[in-house]
Protein backbone atom coordinates (compact mmCIF):
# COMPACT_ATOMS: atom_id res chain seq x y z
CA UNK A 1 0.00 0.00 0.00
CA UNK A 2 1.45 3.59 -0.92
CA UNK A 3 0.79 5.69 2.15
CA UNK A 4 2.69 8.74 2.83
CA UNK A 5 4.44 9.51 6.08
CA UNK A 6 2.60 12.17 8.51
CA UNK A 7 6.00 14.36 8.34
CA UNK A 8 5.68 14.24 4.44
CA UNK A 9 2.40 16.67 4.64
CA UNK A 10 1.56 17.72 7.77
CA UNK A 11 3.49 17.13 11.28
CA UNK A 12 7.06 18.60 11.06
CA UNK A 13 9.16 15.54 12.19
CA UNK A 14 8.89 12.01 12.13
CA UNK A 15 8.86 12.00 15.85
CA UNK A 16 6.45 14.55 16.26
CA UNK A 17 2.57 12.98 16.93
CA UNK A 18 -0.04 15.04 15.12
CA UNK A 19 -2.50 16.59 17.38
CA UNK A 20 -6.47 17.22 16.08
CA UNK A 21 -8.42 19.00 18.34
CA UNK A 22 -12.06 20.94 17.81
CA UNK A 23 -15.69 20.33 19.30
CA UNK A 24 -17.26 17.65 18.45
CA UNK A 25 -19.76 19.01 16.20
CA UNK A 26 -19.87 22.39 14.77
CA UNK A 27 -22.85 24.55 16.58
CA UNK A 28 -23.09 28.08 15.50
CA UNK A 29 -20.11 30.46 13.89
CA UNK A 30 -19.26 32.24 17.17
CA UNK A 31 -18.88 28.57 18.85
CA UNK A 32 -16.48 27.30 15.71
CA UNK A 33 -14.72 30.28 15.56
CA UNK A 34 -14.20 31.23 19.44
CA UNK A 35 -13.09 27.33 19.57
CA UNK A 36 -10.55 27.87 16.69
CA UNK A 37 -9.39 30.91 18.25
CA UNK A 38 -8.10 29.61 21.42
CA UNK A 39 -6.45 26.26 20.16
CA UNK A 40 -4.75 28.07 17.34
CA UNK A 41 -3.01 29.16 20.47
CA UNK A 42 -1.96 25.80 21.43
CA UNK A 43 1.33 25.30 19.56
CA UNK A 44 0.97 21.47 18.44
CA UNK A 45 -2.22 21.47 17.04
CA UNK A 46 -2.08 21.03 13.38
CA UNK A 47 -5.72 20.18 12.49
CA UNK A 48 -9.07 21.37 13.53
CA UNK A 49 -11.79 18.81 13.50
CA UNK A 50 -15.86 19.55 14.10
CA UNK A 51 -18.62 17.47 12.92
CA UNK A 52 -21.50 18.77 10.31
CA UNK A 53 -23.11 15.90 9.95
CA UNK A 54 -23.44 14.40 13.04
CA UNK A 55 -24.59 10.77 13.31
CA UNK A 56 -26.84 10.37 15.86
CA UNK A 57 -28.46 6.98 16.84
CA UNK A 58 -31.97 8.78 17.39
CA UNK A 59 -33.66 11.28 15.25
CA UNK A 60 -34.56 15.32 17.00
CA UNK A 61 -31.32 15.04 18.37
CA UNK A 62 -28.76 17.93 17.46
CA UNK A 63 -27.45 16.23 13.75
CA UNK A 64 -25.20 19.27 12.86
CA UNK A 65 -25.45 22.36 11.26
CA UNK A 66 -24.78 21.16 7.82
CA UNK A 67 -23.31 22.89 4.65
CA UNK A 68 -22.79 26.34 6.24
CA UNK A 69 -20.95 25.29 8.85
CA UNK A 70 -18.07 24.54 6.29
CA UNK A 71 -18.02 28.44 5.29
CA UNK A 72 -17.14 28.73 9.05
CA UNK A 73 -13.96 26.22 8.87
CA UNK A 74 -13.01 28.39 5.42
CA UNK A 75 -13.01 31.23 7.81
CA UNK A 76 -10.47 29.11 10.69
CA UNK A 77 -8.47 28.09 8.12
CA UNK A 78 -8.36 32.19 6.64
CA UNK A 79 -8.41 33.71 10.54
CA UNK A 80 -6.52 31.29 12.30
CA UNK A 81 -4.33 29.21 9.69
CA UNK A 82 -5.48 26.12 11.17
CA UNK A 83 -5.88 22.83 8.96
CA UNK A 84 -9.75 21.46 9.17
CA UNK A 85 -11.49 18.14 9.02
CA UNK A 86 -14.87 17.16 9.02
CA UNK A 87 -16.60 13.60 8.98
CA UNK A 88 -18.05 12.50 5.68
CA UNK A 89 -20.66 9.78 5.68
CA UNK A 90 -21.59 9.66 1.88
CA UNK A 91 -20.76 10.68 -1.51
CA UNK A 92 -22.85 14.12 -0.81
CA UNK A 93 -21.04 15.19 2.36
CA UNK A 94 -17.75 14.75 0.12
CA UNK A 95 -18.52 16.37 -2.55
CA UNK A 96 -19.60 19.43 -0.54
CA UNK A 97 -16.26 19.36 1.54
CA UNK A 98 -14.03 18.99 -1.27
CA UNK A 99 -16.13 22.23 -2.73
CA UNK A 100 -15.64 24.09 0.40
CA UNK A 101 -11.62 23.11 0.68
CA UNK A 102 -11.44 20.97 3.77
CA UNK A 103 -8.24 20.07 4.29
CA UNK A 104 -8.66 16.77 5.64
CA UNK A 105 -11.57 14.39 5.58
CA UNK A 106 -12.64 11.40 8.26
CA UNK A 107 -14.76 8.62 8.00
CA UNK A 108 -16.41 7.93 10.99
CA UNK A 109 -16.89 4.73 12.83
CA UNK A 110 -20.67 4.12 11.83
CA UNK A 111 -19.72 4.63 8.23
CA UNK A 112 -16.39 2.06 8.24
CA UNK A 113 -18.62 -0.83 8.87
CA UNK A 114 -20.83 0.18 5.85
CA UNK A 115 -18.60 -0.90 2.30
CA UNK A 116 -21.54 0.36 0.38
CA UNK A 117 -20.70 4.14 1.83
CA UNK A 118 -16.58 3.42 1.98
CA UNK A 119 -16.95 2.95 -1.77
CA UNK A 120 -19.25 6.13 -2.66
CA UNK A 121 -16.65 8.33 -0.77
CA UNK A 122 -13.72 6.50 -2.44
CA UNK A 123 -15.36 7.08 -5.42
CA UNK A 124 -15.82 11.14 -5.19
CA UNK A 125 -12.02 11.28 -3.95
CA UNK A 126 -10.81 9.46 -6.61
CA UNK A 127 -7.87 11.54 -8.29
CA UNK A 128 -8.23 13.75 -5.50
CA UNK A 129 -5.19 14.56 -3.69
CA UNK A 130 -6.90 14.64 0.24
CA UNK A 131 -5.91 13.42 2.95
CA UNK A 132 -8.50 10.47 4.19
CA UNK A 133 -8.60 9.30 7.69
CA UNK A 134 -10.62 6.00 8.98
CA UNK A 135 -11.96 5.32 11.92
CA UNK A 136 -12.39 1.90 13.21
CA UNK A 137 -15.56 0.41 13.00
CA UNK A 138 -17.62 0.17 15.88
CA UNK A 139 -17.70 -3.56 16.17
CA UNK A 140 -14.04 -5.33 16.40
CA UNK A 141 -13.38 -6.46 13.48
CA UNK A 142 -10.27 -6.04 12.09
CA UNK A 143 -11.39 -6.97 8.35
CA UNK A 144 -13.73 -4.12 8.26
CA UNK A 145 -11.30 -1.80 8.87
CA UNK A 146 -8.66 -2.46 6.47
CA UNK A 147 -11.42 -2.97 3.92
CA UNK A 148 -12.35 0.87 4.32
CA UNK A 149 -8.26 1.68 4.52
CA UNK A 150 -8.02 -0.47 0.86
CA UNK A 151 -11.10 1.29 -0.53
CA UNK A 152 -9.69 4.62 0.01
CA UNK A 153 -6.05 3.52 -0.96
CA UNK A 154 -7.58 1.56 -4.27
CA UNK A 155 -8.76 5.19 -5.35
CA UNK A 156 -5.35 6.73 -5.00
CA UNK A 157 -5.43 7.94 -1.41
CA UNK A 158 -2.05 7.93 -0.04
CA UNK A 159 -2.00 10.22 2.94
CA UNK A 160 -4.35 7.65 4.78
CA UNK A 161 -4.43 7.02 8.71
CA UNK A 162 -6.26 5.08 10.82
CA UNK A 163 -7.56 6.19 13.83
CA UNK A 164 -8.61 3.82 16.88
CA UNK A 165 -11.94 5.45 18.94
CA UNK A 166 -12.63 2.29 20.72
CA UNK A 167 -15.44 -0.61 19.82
CA UNK A 168 -18.61 -1.10 21.17
CA UNK A 169 -18.81 -3.74 24.08
CA UNK A 170 -21.71 -5.61 25.69
CA UNK A 171 -19.48 -6.89 28.85
CA UNK A 172 -19.15 -3.72 31.72
CA UNK A 173 -16.43 -1.17 31.16
CA UNK A 174 -15.67 2.07 32.05
CA UNK A 175 -15.40 3.41 28.77
CA UNK A 176 -17.93 4.05 26.13
CA UNK A 177 -16.14 2.15 23.42
CA UNK A 178 -13.81 -0.10 25.41
CA UNK A 179 -9.86 0.37 23.75
CA UNK A 180 -9.27 -3.18 21.96
CA UNK A 181 -5.04 -1.65 21.80
CA UNK A 182 -4.77 -5.56 20.62
CA UNK A 183 -6.28 -4.79 17.43
CA UNK A 184 -4.71 -1.21 16.52
CA UNK A 185 -1.16 -3.34 17.23
CA UNK A 186 -2.60 -5.89 14.76
CA UNK A 187 -3.51 -3.52 12.14
CA UNK A 188 0.12 -1.74 12.83
CA UNK A 189 1.41 -5.00 11.93
CA UNK A 190 -0.48 -5.65 8.78
CA UNK A 191 0.02 -2.08 7.67
CA UNK A 192 3.72 -0.81 9.02
CA UNK A 193 3.41 2.57 7.09
CA UNK A 194 -0.30 3.25 8.05
CA UNK A 195 -0.04 6.16 10.87
CA UNK A 196 -2.29 5.20 13.91
CA UNK A 197 -4.39 8.10 15.51
CA UNK A 198 -6.04 7.52 18.91
CA UNK A 199 -8.95 8.94 19.65
CA UNK A 200 -9.33 9.20 23.45
CA UNK A 201 -12.45 11.45 23.64
CA UNK A 202 -14.48 8.61 22.16
CA UNK A 203 -12.59 5.72 24.24
CA UNK A 204 -13.58 7.47 27.19
CA UNK A 205 -16.83 8.77 27.18
CA UNK A 206 -16.05 11.46 29.98
CA UNK A 207 -13.34 13.90 30.78
CA UNK A 208 -12.06 12.12 33.59
CA UNK A 209 -10.73 9.10 31.63
CA UNK A 210 -9.15 11.06 28.64
CA UNK A 211 -5.60 11.36 30.12
CA UNK A 212 -4.79 8.28 31.26
CA UNK A 213 -6.11 6.61 27.62
CA UNK A 214 -3.89 9.49 26.18
CA UNK A 215 -0.91 8.89 27.61
CA UNK A 216 -0.91 5.02 27.34
CA UNK A 217 -1.90 5.68 23.37
CA UNK A 218 1.73 7.47 23.36
CA UNK A 219 3.03 4.93 25.09
CA UNK A 220 1.94 2.01 23.01
CA UNK A 221 3.59 4.32 19.95
CA UNK A 222 0.07 5.91 18.33
CA UNK A 223 1.06 9.09 16.05
CA UNK A 224 -1.03 11.29 17.32
CA UNK A 225 -4.27 11.75 19.23
CA UNK A 226 -8.01 13.61 18.20
CA UNK A 227 -9.38 15.07 21.04
CA UNK A 228 -12.64 17.12 21.25
CA UNK A 229 -12.46 20.44 22.55
CA UNK A 230 -15.08 23.19 23.08
CA UNK A 231 -15.28 26.68 23.94
CA UNK A 232 -17.77 25.75 26.16
CA UNK A 233 -18.68 22.07 27.15
CA UNK A 234 -21.56 22.86 29.59
CA UNK A 235 -23.64 23.69 26.56
CA UNK A 236 -22.44 21.62 23.78
CA UNK A 237 -25.02 20.21 21.64
CA UNK A 238 -23.24 17.04 21.52
CA UNK A 239 -20.70 14.86 23.85
CA UNK A 240 -20.65 17.52 26.51
CA UNK A 241 -19.55 15.03 28.82
CA UNK A 242 -16.32 14.44 26.77
CA UNK A 243 -15.29 17.65 25.65
CA UNK A 244 -12.57 19.91 26.84
CA UNK A 245 -12.40 23.69 27.28
CA UNK A 246 -9.30 24.55 25.15
CA UNK A 247 -7.29 25.74 28.38
CA UNK A 248 -8.04 22.07 29.91
CA UNK A 249 -7.06 20.65 26.86
CA UNK A 250 -3.83 22.80 26.60
CA UNK A 251 -3.18 21.42 30.03
CA UNK A 252 -3.36 18.08 29.26
CA UNK A 253 -1.44 17.70 26.16
CA UNK A 254 1.12 19.41 28.50
CA UNK A 255 1.06 16.52 31.49
CA UNK A 256 1.24 14.20 28.45
CA UNK A 257 4.91 12.48 27.86
CA UNK A 258 6.09 12.12 25.04
CA UNK A 259 8.21 8.95 24.66
CA UNK A 260 10.50 8.53 21.68
CA UNK A 261 9.89 5.20 19.64
CA UNK A 262 13.91 4.49 19.59
CA UNK A 263 16.74 5.95 21.97
CA UNK A 264 19.95 8.01 19.72
CA UNK A 265 21.98 7.00 23.07
CA UNK A 266 24.25 4.77 22.51
CA UNK A 267 24.48 3.32 26.12
CA UNK A 268 20.80 2.72 26.22
CA UNK A 269 20.55 0.72 22.97
CA UNK A 270 23.11 -1.54 24.57
CA UNK A 271 21.07 -1.58 27.47
CA UNK A 272 18.21 -2.81 25.56
CA UNK A 273 19.35 -4.91 23.30
CA UNK A 274 20.93 -7.09 26.33
CA UNK A 275 17.44 -7.08 27.70
CA UNK A 276 16.31 -8.20 24.44
CA UNK A 277 18.67 -11.38 24.41
CA UNK A 278 17.48 -12.30 27.13
CA UNK A 279 14.27 -12.52 26.06
CA UNK A 280 14.97 -14.12 23.16
CA UNK A 281 16.63 -16.80 25.19
CA UNK A 282 13.82 -17.38 27.40
CA UNK A 283 11.28 -17.43 24.52
CA UNK A 284 13.36 -20.23 23.21
CA UNK A 285 13.29 -22.10 26.17
CA UNK A 286 9.70 -21.31 26.24
CA UNK A 287 9.14 -22.83 22.43
CA UNK A 288 11.46 -25.74 23.67
CA UNK A 289 8.88 -27.00 26.43
CA UNK A 290 5.90 -26.19 24.58
CA UNK A 291 7.23 -28.44 21.91
CA UNK A 292 7.85 -31.17 24.89
CA UNK A 293 4.28 -30.49 26.00
CA UNK A 294 3.21 -30.92 22.68
CA UNK A 295 4.89 -34.78 22.23
CA UNK A 296 3.63 -36.25 25.60
CA UNK A 297 0.11 -34.95 24.34
CA UNK A 298 0.30 -36.62 21.08
CA UNK A 299 1.30 -39.85 23.33
CA UNK A 300 -1.74 -39.92 25.38
CA UNK A 301 -3.95 -38.84 22.17
CA UNK A 302 -2.41 -41.93 20.80
CA UNK A 303 -3.47 -43.97 24.44
CA UNK A 304 -6.88 -42.85 24.45
CA UNK A 305 -7.69 -43.52 21.12
CA UNK A 306 -6.49 -46.99 21.86
CA UNK A 307 -8.40 -47.28 25.13
CA UNK A 308 -11.59 -45.91 23.57
CA UNK A 309 -11.61 -43.35 26.14
CA UNK A 310 -13.67 -39.81 25.23
CA UNK A 311 -10.89 -36.74 24.71
CA UNK A 312 -12.05 -34.01 26.98
CA UNK A 313 -11.96 -35.63 30.98
CA UNK A 314 -13.51 -32.41 32.72
CA UNK A 315 -12.22 -33.82 36.75
CA UNK A 316 -8.94 -33.74 34.70
CA UNK A 317 -9.24 -29.96 32.82
CA UNK A 318 -10.46 -28.87 36.88
CA UNK A 319 -7.50 -30.35 38.50
CA UNK A 320 -5.28 -28.37 36.24
CA UNK A 321 -6.38 -25.11 35.72
CA UNK A 322 -6.36 -25.56 40.10
CA UNK A 323 -3.26 -26.63 40.55
CA UNK A 324 -1.83 -24.31 37.99
CA UNK A 325 -3.10 -21.46 39.31
CA UNK A 326 -1.69 -22.03 42.86
CA UNK A 327 1.36 -22.73 41.10
CA UNK A 328 1.15 -19.02 39.56
CA UNK A 329 -0.01 -17.71 42.79
CA UNK A 330 3.03 -18.69 44.33
CA UNK A 331 4.74 -17.36 42.05
CA UNK A 332 3.26 -14.00 41.84
CA UNK A 333 1.97 -14.53 38.15
CA UNK A 334 -1.41 -12.49 37.75
CA UNK A 335 -4.36 -15.32 37.98
CA UNK A 336 -6.08 -13.67 34.73
CA UNK A 337 -2.71 -14.22 32.57
CA UNK A 338 -2.21 -17.67 34.10
CA UNK A 339 -6.09 -18.48 33.48
CA UNK A 340 -5.80 -17.37 29.96
CA UNK A 341 -2.42 -19.31 28.91
CA UNK A 342 -3.72 -22.46 30.55
CA UNK A 343 -7.57 -22.50 28.32
CA UNK A 344 -4.79 -21.98 25.45
CA UNK A 345 -2.61 -24.81 26.30
CA UNK A 346 -6.18 -26.62 27.34
CA UNK A 347 -7.45 -25.86 23.61
CA UNK A 348 -4.59 -27.08 21.72
CA UNK A 349 -4.41 -30.12 23.67
CA UNK A 350 -7.64 -30.41 22.77
CA UNK A 351 -6.92 -29.90 19.16
CA UNK A 352 -4.14 -32.31 18.61
CA UNK A 353 -6.01 -35.10 20.21
CA UNK A 354 -9.06 -34.69 18.47
CA UNK A 355 -7.01 -34.70 14.95
CA UNK A 356 -5.74 -37.86 16.47
CA UNK A 357 -8.41 -39.39 17.18
CA UNK A 358 -9.73 -39.06 13.49
CA UNK A 359 -7.18 -40.20 11.69
CA UNK A 360 -7.54 -43.20 9.81
C1 LIG B 1 -16.99 12.16 16.22
O1 LIG B 1 -15.78 12.15 15.97
O2 LIG B 1 -17.59 13.12 16.68
C2 LIG B 1 -17.75 10.90 16.00
C3 LIG B 1 -19.04 10.88 15.73
O3 LIG B 1 -16.97 9.84 16.18
P1 LIG B 1 -17.20 8.26 15.95
O4 LIG B 1 -17.43 8.09 14.48
O5 LIG B 1 -15.89 7.73 16.41
O6 LIG B 1 -18.35 7.83 16.80
MN1 LIG C 1 -18.21 13.40 19.23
Amino acid sequence: MNIQPLHSWITNSPAERLIIAGPCGAESEEQVLKTAQALSHIESIRLFRAGIWKPRTRPNSFEGVGEEGLIWLKKVQQQFGLKTTVEVANAQHTELALKHGVDVLWIGARTTGNPFSVQEIADVVKGVDIPVFIKNPIHADLQLWLGAIERLSNSGITKLAAIHRGFHYSGKTKYRNKPLWEIAIELKTLLPELPIICDPSHISGNRELIPQVAQKALDLGMNGLMIESHINPAVALSDAQQQLTPLALKELLGNLVYRQTTSQNPECSDKLSQFRSMIDEVDDELMNVLKKRMAIIEQIGQYKKEQDLTIFQLERWQEILRSRLQWAEKLGIPRGYAEKICQLLHEESIRIQTEMMNKK
